[in-house]
């Protein structure tokens, strides 16, 4: 019963049903009440006749609804049923004026009111009017004054009461139910909340637990890596290194993507600001690249405005990310031709730049009708024609790239021509820190070319970067012109850049002219040569021209150690002496691998595999910087830390602590900060950087130039 009673009028039942089954209910009442007054003062048989036909109808309307659910049309047509047929039908066989059956007129209204919806309502009120005024009249041209009421005068409780009565009914009913269910949908809503939220919170964390899951064994097939990559290896191998870490870095790339994403859709991106290089920081970008393009049909030109400058403030992680997902989409929809980047400066003022960057492919371009849904969250526009360059991808990147640009309050955009390419374009405004150029010969006066290079596109990028670093330069395309401009040369020209494609001919121009500077421009991947020149790696930029002139004046140490980043980052130029580390961390393999790294750098090491072992070990010798993992069973890094410095002897309690985590969001890091390590290294650890942290809290007296 009660489930019955629920299945009709339950609170969860959708209103437009639970209407149509509260007017059911209500028909069913009204016209057995007329069966039996009706009954009760002997009315004709047409007056039967209607009522059971009308019964009979609603019945049969109520099996169609049954079977197709169309309860809007099927309560329409009952309405228009009762309205226009049934109820003035009865009213008129009744032969009374003012009767039971005249304020019967009232519910087809009242169901018009509930549950008809807007269009369907129209139509109702305009049947109920016509049909309504039309018995009306007819009844005031057709009766007399003895059939106005039941018995032939007015009875009010029954002529009007009642009728009142049940129609006031139905409206409490029809209200209630109303209420009941705007309460059951808002309490429904407010449980979806609810869950979303929970939802929301498991699936950031689930992220954070598998980006520390899966960075944990990247450190170690990183530094791994690292340690293969100082030994004394053939080339292959090295090659076969970089491949690995290349790898590796691109799936560090993808879980960061995924963090990111968590954050973007909650509208939580964070900018970690500082100051950093941006040659490096483009080097990087322009060298995975070009290893990505490396034996493909498809070439790698850049163009680096040399007069950028070569020092930022802003977020250097996400820009780099920025630059890597529009380089890889390139990379990823191009199968021949070209990727170019071009990098400029825009809007220079004396404290802040836009860096305005276009990446543009010859790749399957990008049909007009998606552009505008190409920076929405899993978005992938491949179809059948490009069925083949159907490639790996999340549909994130280029959604995250916009948010990220759009934190910056700077601007993207992208032009594409289906089967022809596309270029994206963005512009992110900067901080100046340090504004000399990031490209510049010192002694270009002194300096002449002569370019001999078959590619012709290169050879005009070659030329244009020249110009721009103001270097002499003219170009030739045969041997017998290079023959000519050498014999007439009064030392214009001092340098020969040469194509490494043709190196028969080139190994024989390098022969002849030894009194020239030669320098081959070769390929990324062409470790081999028979050549003995100087080389530059393809792409040319005006970074990788510059540094080739500049590199022999260059410090490769400056005074007292005062390392910066991109020295760390290239080479390796300090030893250490008498000092001795100790490394914590749960993960054997990452133990040995620190311990592996760390005495490659002249450390003494000692290890230990939780924060217990590593706190008596502290007490008992003296150490000169400690690394600890922050994620470990028992005591955990904070702990750890927080026990050190509890100690008593003065040095200990100040040994500097960097901690090791594999947590990049930025809010952790903060927070490892705030409980007071010194610094922290991500997971997987950068050898640079580790470098870098090592000459930054170590005294200087421990650190030795590297020979
Ligand atoms: P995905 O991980 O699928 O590459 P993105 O958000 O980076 O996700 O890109 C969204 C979609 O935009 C891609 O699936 C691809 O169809 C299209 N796209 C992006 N860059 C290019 C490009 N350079 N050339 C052609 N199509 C592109």
């Amino acid at each position: 019963m009660r489930s019955a009673y629920n299945r009709w009028f339950g609170a969860d039942v959708p209103l437009e049903v639970a209407y149509f089954n509260i007017s059911l209910a209500f028909i069913v009442v009204l016209n057995t009440a007329l069966v039996c007054s009706g009954l009760y003062i002997g009315e004709s048989k047409l007056f039967f006749y209607f009522i059971l036909s009308g019964l009979g109808f609603v019945a049969f309307l109520t099996a169609y609804v049954l079977q197709t659910q169309k309860y809007g049309l099927t309560m329409f047509c009952i309405t228009l049923l009762l309205e226009g047929l049934i109820l003035p039908g009865v009213y008129i066989t009744d032969r009374r004026f003012i009767s039971f059956a005249l304020v019967y007129y009232f519910f087809p209204l009242l169901t018009t009111v509930f549950v008809q919806n807007k269009r369907f309502r129209v139509i109702a009120y305009i049947t109920f009017i016509l049909s309504f005024f039309g018995a009306v009249s007819y009844m005031y041209l057709n009766s007399n004054a003895n059939s106005l009421g039941i018995t032939g005068t007015i009875i009010p409780v029954v002529d009007v009461l009642i009728p009142f009565m049940i129609c006031g009914l139905f409206v409490v009913v029809s209200v209630l139910q109303t209420l009941r269910h705007y309460r059951y949908e808002s309490e429904e809503v407010e449980k979806s909340r609810i869950e979303a939220d929970r939802m929301e919170k498991s699936k950031d964390i689930f992220l954070m637990n598998m980006s520390h899951e899966i960075r944990t064994p990247m450190n170690a097939i990183m530094n791994a890596g690292e340690l293969i990559a100082s030994k004394n290896i053939s080339s292959d191998t090295r090659q076969n290194v970089r491949h690995i870490m290349n790898a590796c870095k691109a799936l560090i790339s993808t879980i960061d993507d995924l963090l990111v994403f968590s954050r973007v859709e909650n509208k939580r991106i964070v900018l970690a600001e500082s100051t950093y290089e941006l040659k490096p920081l483009l080097d990087d970008i322009i060298n995975m690249i070009s290893v990505r393009l490396m034996n493909t049909d498809v070439k790698f030109y850049v163009y680096i405005d040399p007069s950028l400058p070569k020092g930022l403030f802003g977020d250097m992680a996400r820009i780099r990310q920025v630059f890597i997902n529009i380089l890889n989409n390139a990379v990823k929809y191009t199968k021949k031709g070209h990727v170019t980047l071009r990098v400029i400066m825009t809007d220079r003022h004396d404290s802040s730049m836009t860096i305005h960057a276009e990446i543009e492919d010859s790749g399957i371009g990008i049909k007009q009708e998606m552009l505008p849904h190409l920076f929405e969250d899993f978005v992938r526009v491949q179809d059948k024609i490009n069925e083949s360059l159907k490639k790996e991808g999340s549909g994130l990147g280029l959604s995250i790239t916009k948010a990220i640009i759009d934190e910056f309050g700077g601007k993207i955009s992208v032009e594409s021509e289906y089967n022809k390419g596309s270029i994206f374009s963005f512009d992110i405004p900067q901080q100046i820190s340090d504004p000399s150029p990031i490209a510049m010969v010192k002694d270009h006066d002194e300096v002449g070319i002569i370019i001999y290079d078959r590619d012709v596109e290169c050879e005009e990028r070659l030329r244009e970067t020249l110009k721009d670093l103001k270097i002499r330069n003219t170009t030739v395309y045969s041997k017998e012109q290079l023959a000519e401009i050498i014999d007439g040369n009064d030392g214009t020209y001092t340098h020969i850049f040469i194509s490494s494609e043709n190196s028969e001919e080139s190994m024989d121009i390098l022969r002849h002219y030894r009194e020239m500077v030669s320098v081959v421009l070769r390929n990324v991947g062409d470790t081999e040569s028979r050549l003995t020149a100087d080389k530059i790696t393809r792409p040319i930029s005006s970074i990788n021209v510059a540094e080739f002139f500049n590199e022999e004046d260059e410090d490769v140490i400056s005074d007292g150690l005062e390392l910066n980043e991109e020295v760390t980052g290239n080479l390796r130029c300090f030893m250490v002496k008498d000092a001795r580390a100790i490394v914590v961390d749960d993960n054997m393999t990452n133990l040995i691998v620190s311990d592996r790294l760390l005495r490659n750098l002249g450390f003494d090491v000692v290890t230990a595999s939780n924060g217990n072992d590593a706190v008596s070990l502290i007490s008992s010798m003296t150490f000169d910087i400690v690394f600890i993992d922050y994620m470990m069973p028992g005591m955990d890094g904070v702990d750890t830390l927080r026990a050190i410095r509890r100690m008593p002897e003065k040095w200990t309690s100040k040994v500097p602590c960097l901690v090791l985590t594999a947590d990049a969001h930025e809010g952790a890091k903060q927070m490892l900060l705030n409980a007071g390590f010194d610094d922290y290294l991500s997971k997987p650890v950068d050898v640079s950087e580790l470098e870098y942290m090592i000459s930054k809290y170590l005294p200087k007296e421990k650190l030795t130039e590297y020979e």
